[in-house]
């Protein structure tokens, strides 16, 4: 299977685990809320589940780990309450702790993942290489990108097809030793993504 395809299937398949569990997970959250609320509206709790258990998601797509273990430790509480004791004290301080603490983190994360972007943006000096690339360019000079890195020796290669000539080279000397190389396809193939 190519890398694309293992990506695309990798990704469809943790899709389909997250709608299945996300399903009693919601169940299970809006349970606990709608145990303890007042106002008799289904979709108020509903609202709550939502927004708690897709919390989980949100943060582990933006890399806030640690935040998102946070959240999982919450939906670990909201399983443990609806299973043990849905109306109870401690599912009151549960509920009523994890809506504020949930509008706090996203926008706590959002404005200080902005702030720091900021600042990364104002402080960074464009790098002197960078420079003299631009002036080549500007003078016509013609560069080619070279994204395809053979892991053996390191030497750069503009397309996929040059550097498996050269790896055959190497192969025919007995220089190749791919249990040394690490994911090097998945780092040439990154490379090139990012061109
Ligand atoms: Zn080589």
């Amino acid at each position: 299977m190519d890398l694309k395809k293992e990506q695309l299937a990798d990704r469809i398949a943790g899709i389909i685990i997250m709608i299945f569990l996300l399903i009693p997970q919601y169940w299970s959250t809006q349970y606990v809320f709608n145990a303890n609320d007042k106002s008799e509206l289904v979709w108020i709790a509903w609202a709550y589940a939502l927004g708690i258990d897709s919390a989980i998601l949100y943060f582990t797509w933006k890399g806030w780990i640690k935040v998102a273990l946070i959240y999982m430790a919450v939906s670990f509480a909201h399983n443990i309450s609806y299973h043990l004791s849905p109306e109870s004290i401690g599912a009151i301080f549960l509920i009523s702790s994890c809506s504020p603490a949930t509008i706090f983190a996203v926008g706590h994360l959002y404005l200080h993942r902005k702030a720091k972007h900021k600042k990364d943006t104002k402080t960074d000096p464009i790098p002197e290489k960078v420079w003299q690339i631009y002036k080549a360019i500007s003078k016509g000079i013609f560069f080619e990108a070279q994204p395809f890195r053979c892991p053996e020796c390191n030497e750069t290669f503009s397309d996929k097809r040059k550097l498996n000539g050269h790896i055959t080279a190497h192969k025919k000397s007995n220089e190749w030793k791919p249990e040394n190389y690490g994911d090097w396809e998945l780092e040439n193939h990154q490379r090139y993504q990012s061109l």
